[in-house]
């Protein structure tokens, strides 16, 4: 942490007072950059963003000696991954599903178990320590590497230059405005909820990811829009503790863009679980009555019919967008694509200035998913300091945290078939496999995908228990070219899981043992 003198913080903040009275009268505002009372610091790297593409970036680059400054408006680090994402979901999927399994599936395990209750007021509480532990983690991860963190809104003032304002509303000790003169920068802004139409975001009624992470009560009725990753975890989290879910997706499957023999199986999990699902579909309207209730006007892709569904909550979860907002990117006229994410070269840069690069949700390389957005962190940190960086975008994985879990890696059936790859396909059922049968969890499959010829792995799709952990073997595979052979005759240990994966690479090239 930049540590100021009291006084310059005093000054600051009568700065930022002459500032924002000027911008009050509508006079042009922005004080000049040499104004002596701005506290200033000249650096190696401003990252923006302390999201997972943004803190590991900033850590990456002070660990290769670049003097870094990250700077995020948000207050606790961490970005929408550790705040409102990846990590407060997880802890509702994980506890929403224990809940679930003690219900319903004790007592063919011989666990008798009677008087459960759902504690939400606890759930929601076990979720914000999840949330907190984790984001202290980062805070103290940057002390421990000296990155400087700043909690405050950045603007680029020029190319060199960025404008901090800082949080004056939470403890910490950022000026309430800073000028921070920089060899470099990393914008990892991220991205934001992709709104509906005609449908306004109250977060309790009508909500997005994030209000649905805070719902204090069980919704009798949740409508979901969008069958994508969003719509099935949350949908799912609801719909575990109590709630009618119906989700309302405009495409043929639901998973947006997982392989289509997983995605059905998929739904028709989900479906089992209880969760309605509307694939082709579209979602015209939504309003909300004198009584509460919201009206879910949707439209049949088929025949053109239409249905009105009542909701107590609507989620809407139809994508999310890059967030640029407030930067000034227009100041310093940084190139951005028709859908306003920051286009960025093999090395991150942005046109026409080279030394800021952008990466993660916010910049032109896909998907949005904080573990992409993270080894963009590490490359972009190596680029400035060492002059290259690595991250193979054709080996990253992708979860789906529901029960079963989904994983893939590589190319989808569809994809090999629209690329005219001849392919040979192996797979295999978790109800054959010994863990999954001791552990009461045969429900599933591994699909591998392979070259016709050299037997390379080209993708592999599992929907099963721990599909999420057993995806990080078949990353290997596809990141080091390995053929299904390779897989097949690489011991794995028994009894785990991990021998579906094994077996569905020798399904891919002969046949398996054990189906
Ligand atoms: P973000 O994490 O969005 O961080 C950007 C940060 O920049 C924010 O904290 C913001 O406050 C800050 N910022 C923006 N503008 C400024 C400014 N001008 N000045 C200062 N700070 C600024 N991905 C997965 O891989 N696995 C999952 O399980 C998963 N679950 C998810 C669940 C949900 C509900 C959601 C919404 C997303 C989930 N994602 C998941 C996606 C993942 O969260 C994102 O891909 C990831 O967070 C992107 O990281 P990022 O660093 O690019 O941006
Ligand atoms: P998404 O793009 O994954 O899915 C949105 C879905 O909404 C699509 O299937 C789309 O066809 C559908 N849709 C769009 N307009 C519609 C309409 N008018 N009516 C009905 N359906 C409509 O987006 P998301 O689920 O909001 O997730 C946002 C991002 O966050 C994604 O990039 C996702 O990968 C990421 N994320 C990842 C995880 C994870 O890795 N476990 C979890 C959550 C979010």
């Amino acid at each position: 942490m930049l540590i100021l003198p009291r006084r310059a913080v005093v000054t600051a903040i009568r700065a930022s007072q002459r500032l924002k009275l000027s911008t009050a009268t509508g006079t042009k505002s922005f004080p000049s950059l040499r104004n002596a009372n701005i506290p200033k610091a000249v650096v190696d790297l401003v990252v923006i963003g302390a999201g997972p593409g943004g803190y590991v970036a900033a850590i990456k680059a002070a660990q290769l000696g670049l003097k870094t400054v990250c700077i995020d408006k948000r207050g606790p680090p961490g970005g929408t991954c550790l705040n409102v994402g990846c990590i407060p979901s997880k802890s509702l999927l994980n506890n929403s599903h224990l809940y679930h399994d003690v219900l319903h599936d004790t007592k063919r395990r011989g666990i008798e178990v009677s008087d459960v209750k759902l504690n939400m007021a606890q759930l929601l509480t076990a979720k914000d320590n999840a949330v907190n532990s984790n984001t202290r983690g980062v805070t103290h991860l940057f002390k421990q590497n000296g990155v400087d963190y700043y909690q405050g809104a950045a603007s680029f003032a020029d190319p060199h230059t960025i404008r901090v304002f800082g949080n004056t509303d939470t403890d910490n000790n950022t000026p309430a405005e800073t000028l921070l003169t920089t060899k470099n920068v990393i914008i990892a802004t991220g991205s934001d909820v992709t709104p509906f139409p005609g449908i306004t975001i109250d977060e309790k009624k009508i909500v997005s990811s994030t209000g649905a992470l805070t719902l204090r009560e069980v919704p009798r009725r949740l409508v979901v829009i969008g069958g994508g990753i969003i719509g099935l975890e949350l949908g799912s989290v609801w719909a575990r503790l109590g709630a009618q879910v119906t989700v309302v997706e405009y495409q043929d499957q639901v998973g947006a863009g997982m392989d289509a023999e997983i995605a059905k199986l998929a739904q028709r999990s989900l479906v089992r679980q209880g969760l309605k699902i509307k694939t082709k579909t579209k979602v015209l309207s939504a309003y909300e009555g004198v009584d509460g209730v919201i009206s879910v006007q949707v439209e049949s892709a088929k025949t053109g019919a239409q249905e009105l569904l009542d909701a107590d909550v609507l989620l809407v979860a139809v994508g999310r967008h890059a967030y640029t907002s407030g930067l000034g990117l227009d100041t310093i006229n940084v190139e951005r694509d028709s859908r306003g994410r920051i286009t960025v070269d093999e090395a991150y840069r942005t046109t026409p200035h080279s030394h800021i690069r952008a990466i993660g949700d916010v910049c032109t390389r896909t998907p949005m998913l904080a573990h992409k957005a993270e080894d963009e962190g590490i490359a972009a940190a190596e680029y400035i300091a060492k002059g290259h960086g690595y991250v193979n975008y054709d080996a990253i994985p992708a979860v789906m945290y529901t029960a079963p879990e989904v994983a893939w890696v590589g190319k989808t059936e569809e994809q090999v078939q629209a690329a005219g790859i001849k392919y040979r396909i192996g797979r295999f059922p978790f109800a054959a496999n010994a863990r999954a049968k001791t552990n009461l969890m045969t429900e599933g499959w591994v699909k591998v995908i392979a070259d016709e010829n050299a037997h390379r792995v080209l993708g592999v799709h599992i929907i099963g228990p721990d599909a999420g952990e057993m995806i990080a073997e078949a990353t290997l595979a596809v990141e080091y070219g390995a053929s299904v052979e390779d897989i097949a005759t690489t011991t794995h240990a028994h009894p785990t899981l991990s021998e579906a994966l094994k077996e569905a690479a020798m399904a891919a090239y002969i046949k398996p043992i054990h189906f």
